[in-house]
């Protein structure tokens, strides 16, 4: 039996080459079941839905951390001015 050199697309349901597919170690065949341009899509769709989430999530993660994250951006600088 040879392989198949096309795979179907579960979103937009074309027969396309293999290679549109990401690897996906933990699907059967080893491939994603959607190809890379509507991977791309979701993935755009998602986040435009959930931008304000997302960003909320950001700032409040930077307003839980602030002190932290300062600590290491300043950390980081220092050292970059040390090194040169
Ligand atoms: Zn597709």
């Amino acid at each position: 039996m040879t392989a198949p050199l096309t795979k179907q697309c579960t979103r937009c349901e074309l027969d396309l080459p293999l290679n549109e597919f990401h690897r996906d170690p933990f699907r059967a065949g080893g491939l994603a079941a959607k190809c890379k341009t509507c991977r791309k899509e979701l993935a755009a769709e998602r986040y435009q839905r959930d931008k304000e989430q997302i960003l909320k999530t950001c700032a409040a993660y930077y307003a839980q951390h602030r002190t932290e994250v300062l600590e290491r951006v300043n950390t980081y600088h220092r050292k970059k001015r040390e090194q040169s």
